[in-house]
């Protein structure tokens, strides 16, 4: 993989003939970032430590940037998003698993190993199925993408909705539950109906423990955004009636996620022929006049 990436990184400067000065790679799996160690990445490297910053500096004779992607894209949120104004704020990523990033007074939160933010392994229901972690009931068996596939199965969903009928079986995704949610199938309402409430439950939690002034939701699943987005932020209100909070929601954009390996390094502000005012300054500019 190291490998790859660095003949990647040739390639482009062949064809471009524009050299980087840094490189900053955003990968899922568990990253300490502070030491540019890759802990483990099931679907990349398996489970073994990598170290990969120093393997690719190496290799290529640059500075290397390597983080998780929920973390990055938190960071993201921080300098080009929603988070620009915010201090204390949560992104949290749901799509086949659930992810997030944390960002407290103004400042990235990565914990001691680097793997703060995995919201998904937060116990909701100790009774509930067993999670690939071992554990029951974890949020992300109860509602990210695989909490919904399971859902809809217990639910007999399959057999009983016309929209889901559509589908062959082996091509089935938990977004397609969501499609169905929107073009008003009962079955599929039905689930999604529970999957939000779950979210919710998972979310209610998480503003109980940090206090954010705002969330932002992002990964496969908010595409359905009047489902998941707006279905959260309207139970949330009730969920957190007694305890007086006042939360906002946003939808993470797709701009953010993708800018989100340059704003680890506009985050880090170490490299000295950068004028980060200047890049931030004008990447904002660029992304306002794209988002109009
Ligand atoms: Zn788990």
């Amino acid at each position: 993989m190291v490998d790859l990436i660095g003949n990647m990184v040739e390639s482009i400067e062949e064809e471009t003939g524009r050299i980087p000065d840094a490189i900053s790679v955003v990968i899922a799996g568990a990253v300490d970032a502070r030491r540019g160690i890759i802990r483990s990445s099931p679907n990349l490297f398996g489970g073994t430590e990598i170290e990969f910053s120093k393997m690719l500096e190496e290799r290529l004779g640059k500075i290397v940037y390597i983080e998780n992607d929920a973390t990055a894209t938190a960071i993201s949120e921080k300098i080009f998003g929603n988070g620009k104004s915010q201090d204390n704020f949560l992104y949290i990523t749901m799509s086949t698993g659930i992810g997030g990033g944390v960002f407290i007074n103004n400042r990235i939160y990565r914990g001691s190993l680097g793997m703060a933010g995995e919201f998904g392994h937060m116990v909701i229901d100790p009774l509930g199925p067993v999670c690939g972690c071992g554990r029951r009931g974890c949020f992300e068996i109860m509602a990210g993408g695989k909490g919904t596939l399971r859902i809809a199965e217990a639910m007999n969903t399959y057999a009983k909705s016309p929209y889901l009928k559509k589908i062959p079986p082996e091509k089935l995704e938990a977004r397609h539950v969501f499609d169905g949610a929107e073009a008003g199938d009962k079955e599929c309402i039905r689930v999604i109906d529970k999957v939000v409430e779950n979210m919710t439950r998972g979310v209610a939690n998480l503003v109980n423990i940090f206090d954010p002034e705002a969330i932002m939701i992002g990964g496969g699943l908010s595409n359905s955004k009047e489902l998941v987005v707006d279905g959260i932020a309207e139970r949330l209100q009730e969920e957190l009636k007694t305890m007086k909070r006042n939360v906002e929601i946003f939808r993470t954009n797709q701009i953010t996620v993708e800018l989100s390996p340059l704003a680890v390094v506009l985050y880090e502000k170490e490299m000295p022929s950068f004028n980060y005012e200047r890049i931030i300054r004008e990447m904002r500019q660029k992304i306002a006049e794209k988002t109009k």
